[in-house]
């Protein structure tokens, strides 16, 4: 399950938060790094820093794009200092580790982490299922990048730990929606709701970011999925007829 975690950094400046972010990750048992428009080189810095997790460094792999990094993934969990900004469904550091234990046995899932200075903006909140803050200090709430991986990791092992334990680990897996299913179904339901008019064209409001928040928290699975997409069908069909 370990293998499955992607810790998607996007935008991260200092070399340094690289290679800590890589150690912080491989003491848990998380080998997948995954960085989003990096705005620095991995350097000898970032090497110093990641000690003995160089490996993980060096097998880091590079996206222009958040949605490109997690099209494949079953969960996408935002991190944020802020909480709240958004009205997302939100994950306390404690469920959003075992939440990964239970959607990441098969399938691949993704922690992502904001640049140093801004975080992550609102549409890449947006394309994350939960969000999930480690409820600090209120007058300083905001960990250097490395810790908030280390912290957040932390929780995903100590519930990899308690699963192993547990009298039924190989529990039946729901199989959930991909993100890049779920961003297709978005393109579609935006279209159709724009042929009818429900949308307008020229005055866009809130309403698909509110649909996006709905369905973020129904989560449907794959199936689901597929029922919602040949509804849509049905309406382009029945649009046209007319
Ligand atoms: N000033 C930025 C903070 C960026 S810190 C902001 O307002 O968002 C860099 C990243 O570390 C954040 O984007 C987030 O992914 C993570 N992080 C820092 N503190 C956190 C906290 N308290 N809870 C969850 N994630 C946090």
């Amino acid at each position: 399950m370990l293998n499955q975690v992607k810790v998607v950094l996007v935008g991260t400046s200092h070399p340094g938060n690289i290679g800590s972010a890589a150690r912080a990750m491989k003491v848990m048992g998380l080998h997948q790094l995954v960085l989003v428009d990096p705005q620095c080189d991995v350097d000898e810095q970032s090497m110093a820093l990641a000690a003995g997790a160089n490996d993980v460094v060096k097998s880091a792999k590079v996206y222009p794009t958040l949605e490109a990094a997690v099209a494949d993934c079953v969960l996408v969990v935002g991190s944020s200092a802020r909480s709240r900004t958004l009205d997302w469904p939100m994950l306390e550091p404690r469920e959003c580790g075992a939440k990964f234990v239970e959607n990441g046995q098969s399938a691949p899932v993704a922690l992502v982490f904001g640049r140093e200075r801004t975080g992550l903006s609102n549409e890449e909140l947006q394309i994350c299922q939960y969000h999930v803050s480690i409820p600090a200090n209120p007058e300083y709430s905001s960990l250097n990048l490395a810790m908030a991986v280390q912290t957040l990791t932390y929780e995903i092992r100590m519930a990899f730990l308690d699963h192993q334990q547990s009298a039924f680990p190989e529990a039946t897996q729901i199989e959930y929606s991909r993100h890049s299913e779920l961003e297709m179904f978005y393109q579609h339901l935006e279209k159709v709701l724009t042929n009818t008019q429900f949308i307008s064209k020229d005055k866009p409001s809130q309403v698909m970011s509110k649909l996006k928040r709905l369905f973020s928290r129904a989560r449907p699975e794959a199936q689901e999925l597929n029922i919602l997409r040949g509804v849509l069908s049905s309406i382009d069909k029945s649009v046209s007829r007319k």
